[in-house]
């Protein structure tokens, strides 16, 4: 009883899950009545065969030329109809599948790119692409087939009894005692089916996030000589999924041969008693035989039942998976009615009394008690040891996390209040890693603007002195960048992402100077491209060159989410102290590069 109200409230949580689905499916209720309309005709018309063969036996052969060709043409006429009816069904089904799945995609991933990094912290991007990937495609097998085969079949079922019923009461009554011995073996049997090949999926999830793991990290794989450890690890899983199939398909091969036994013993036994009745003369040919074909469409559609009703489960999981995605709020709140916000910064941005924890570290204060400010066209400087916060502050400016307490504002315009994409596209980030697309130069460049002209982006790397490395590459500015930058050195891909800024044209520079050390030569060009695009901006720079700090108007010292001293160079270091200390350990290299 207990484990009936269980499996009751599974399948209202399956159908309820998948009905959630209705959304996206709403859009196309003029397909979805279509396919409805062929479906049932479909199922009318194979049902109506039984019919057919009953007359053909009973009166076909017996009343002459005639009626025998009039029973065929009938015939004729039905399976046509069936073939058109089928024909519609197929197609509109698929189409609503793939349709629905399409939008889902994009839905799925239009949501993801809105969501702040602080859900990448605790999803991984891995997981997210398989949603996007392998949960989608259960739907749409789901939406796209499996509906269509569960409602068919509901409808030769339900049908099919009722002509049971309606060709032989007595023949009925005596299937009706069959059913039982032919169900519960498959009924249990199909439940360990089902979870075999849950666990079989999820095998399949860790061996593909393995590999993954291991292809991102192939560098570093390589570099460590941890191949073979790695080519253990992934064998291991490989063969472990591989042995979960073998007990799955072991198991599923049980099933389609209980399956086969039961049911065609079953109708075998039927039919045996059947044919004993048309012998005594108690039921004619034509019945039997209608009877026959109606226990066969019951069977048949009985067995696809129970087989679409596995599916239809998994894709409910999926379904769930992909919903909950979809509802994952940003962490960020983002006003209902945003103060618009100019598109030039006049005055200042300011930092007023911000502390700010990371949400998976509630106990310690990235930022503590943090205040400046920073007017129009000045460059500050950003120095500290590392973990002292200074990547935060950008992250807060760029409004991915918001503060627990104070406030941030631009021209007295707290940021908490303005439309988040408006606000970043005042900013322009130059972070420590530039990040390079598989796509050609001139895209990598055009990234900072899509909408630029082929001669801004040129003017752009003229300007982040990109322009002579691009040249001399075998196809120029339409060279392949290919994955993740492999073919740029360090300084090149700097470069880069600095012609993109100066693309982008922000208002506000947030630079986070790369820490890798680059030889002379790059370093100069480097050094005056970003001269270029730092020239008459605001700039908040992460400083770890000396000719930054020599440059900046004002640097800050951060320590522990605090701000320990600020001023120019010369003053900091004629005060000694932390400054003073950083300054010789930090900007040794830049130290170097300048005076060579
Ligand atoms: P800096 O840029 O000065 O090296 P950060 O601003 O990156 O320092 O980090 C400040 C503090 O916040 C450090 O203690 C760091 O470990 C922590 N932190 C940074 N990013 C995260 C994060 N995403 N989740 C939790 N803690 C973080």
């Amino acid at each position: 009883m207990a484990r009936d109200e269980d499996n009751n409230e599974k399948s209202k949580r399956v159908v309820t899950r998948l009905s959630q689905l209705w959304r996206f499916v709403r859009p196309y209720r003029l397909q979805v009545f279509g396919a409805l309309i062929a479906l049932t005709v479909a199922a009318g018309t194979t049902l109506w065969i039984g019919q057919a063969i009953r007359d053909l036996l009973d009166k076909g052969f017996t009343a002459g030329p005639e009626s025998l060709d009039r029973v065929f043409i009938g015939l004729m006429g039905v399976v046509t109809l069936l073939a058109i009816a089928t024909f519609s069904r197929y197609f509109l089904v698929s189409w609503i599948g793939e349709r629905v799945i399409s939008d889902i995609r994009k839905a799925v991933f239009n949501h993801v790119l809105t969501l702040n990094p602080a859900f990448f912290e605790i999803t991984r991007t891995g997981e997210v692409l398989s949603r996007l990937t392998t949960d989608t495609t259960l739907i749409q097998t789901v939406i796209g087939s499996s509906i269509s085969v569960a409602l068919r079949n509901f409808l030769l079922f339900i049908g099919g009894l009722a002509f049971l019923v309606y060709t032989s009461p007595a023949l009925s009554s005596m299937v009706l005692l069959v059913v039982p011995a032919v169900l519960v073996p498959i009924i249990v049997f199909g439940r360990m089916v089902r979870k075999l090949s849950r666990a079989n999926q999820d095998s399949i999830a860790a061996v593909s996030s393995r590999a993954d793991e291991t292809l991102r990290a192939i560098q570093t794989s390589q570099a460590y000589t941890h191949e073979d450890h790695d080519r253990a690890q992934f064998g291991k899983d490989v063969e472990t999924s591989f042995q979960i199939a073998v007990k799955r398909i072991t198991a599923r091969a049980w099933l389609t041969a209980l399956v086969i036994l039961l049911i065609f013993g079953a109708i075998d036994f039927v039919l045996w008693s059947g044919a004993t009745a048309v012998v005594d003369g108690t039921m004619t040919a034509g019945t039997l035989g209608a009877f026959v074909f109606y226990a066969v469409v019951v069977a048949g559609s009985m067995g696809s039942l129970s087989e679409v009703w596995g599916e239809l489960q998994r894709a409910a999981g999926a379904s769930e998976r992909l919903l909950e995605l979809l509802a994952e709020e940003p962490t960020v709140e983002i006003a209902a009615n945003p103060v618009p916000i100019a598109s030039r910064i006049e005055r200042n941005i300011h930092f007023d009394k911000v502390t700010f924890h990371y949400p998976s570290r509630p106990n310690q204060a990235a930022l503590n008690d943090f205040s400046f400010d920073i007017s129009k066209g000045e460059t500050v400087a950003l120095v500290g040891p590392s973990g002292a916060g200074k990547t935060t502050v950008f992250q807060l400016l760029l409004r991915f996390y918001d503060p627990q307490s104070g406030k941030i504002t631009l021209d007295g315009t707290n940021i908490a209040d303005v439309d988040p994409v408006r606000l970043r596209a005042l900013m322009g980030l130059v972070p420590q890693d530039a990040v390079i697309f598989a796509d050609t130069a001139m895209e990598n460049i055009r990234y900072g603007r899509p909408d630029a002209s082929d001669a801004e982006v040129r003017a752009a790397a003229e300007a982040a002195v990109a322009t002579e490395f691009i040249e001399t590459m075998p196809d120029g500015f339409n060279t392949e960048f290919g994955e993740r930058g492999i073919k740029l050195s360090g300084g090149q891909k700097q470069r880069i992402a600095i012609a993109r800024a100066i693309l982008r044209d922000p208002e506000v520079l947030l630079l986070d100077e790369a820490t890798s050390a680059l030889d002379a030569e790059s370093e100069r060009q480097v050094q005056v491209a970003l001269e270029h695009l730092m020239e008459n901006r605001t700039t908040l720079v992460i400083a770890h060159r000396l000719a930054t700090v020599l440059n900046a108007d004002r640097i800050i010292v951060l320590e522990n989410g605090r701000i320990v001293n600020q001023g120019t160079h010369e003053e900091l270091m004629a005060e000694g102290g932390l400054y003073a200390k950083l300054a010789k350990l930090q900007f040794d290299v830049g130290r170097n590069a300048l005076s060579a």
